[in-house]
């Protein structure tokens, strides 16, 4: 991570204790294309996308609670 990356991520949202915005940053361009398309589209639960990213490998709790706070802090 740049100087700049740290600066902007501590100056903007709440990027350095999201998990998903992690994951966002963290997955192929490709792969995170989607994940933003899906938490922007609400027929997608936060449980089915929490349980793809704990399948992923990421800490991220199956119940969706910070795939929620996400949608409603991070956006
Ligand atoms: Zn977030």
């Amino acid at each position: 991570m740049s100087l700049l990356d740290e600066i902007q991520s501590e100056n903007g949202k709440p990027r350095h204790d999201c998990i998903v915005c992690f994951c966002i940053n963290d997955l192929s361009t490709e792969d995170a294309a989607d994940l933003v398309a899906c938490l922007a589209d609400p027929s997608y639960t936060a449980t089915s996308i929490a349980r793809v990213l704990t399948a992923r490998g990421y800490p991220v709790n199956p119940e969706g609670k910070q795939v929620r706070r996400h949608r409603k802090m991070c956006v």
